[in-house]
């Protein structure tokens, strides 16, 4: 099972100022210093997506959900609308690498 918390690497509201700046949690980072997950582009810290953006969780539960063996719409995979699978895939590779991390 996959739970956000492991993404999140530090507590939004106990750091430091210079901390949340160098982050993004409170504002947006600058160009320079946005950074990019498996292609995908951030401007904020990890915790301000999972906190802020609902849809982040909303994400997170249909991955879940495809663990257990439930697509969203009927027929099989191929038949998965393709932003569906672009999440799916995304947080898979967030995962796999969190794992081979851990080892
Ligand atoms: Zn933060």
């Amino acid at each position: 099972m996959f739970h956000g918390s492991s993404l999140s690497k530090h507590d939004c509201n106990s750091a430091s100022e210079d901390l949340k700046r160098q982050k993004g949690c409170e504002a947006d980072l600058a160009e320079d210093d946005c950074y990019e997950v498996l292609g995908y582009r951030f401007s904020r810290c990890q915790n301000y997506y999972l906190m802020r953006v609902p849809w982040v969780w909303e994400a997170i539960e249909i991955w879940n959900w495809k663990e257990k063996g439930f697509l969203p719409y009927e027929g099989s995979w191929l038949k998965q609308p393709n932003l569906y699978i672009e999440i799916i895939e995304f947080i898979d590779k967030i995962v796999s690498q969190a794992k081979s991390k851990a080892k």
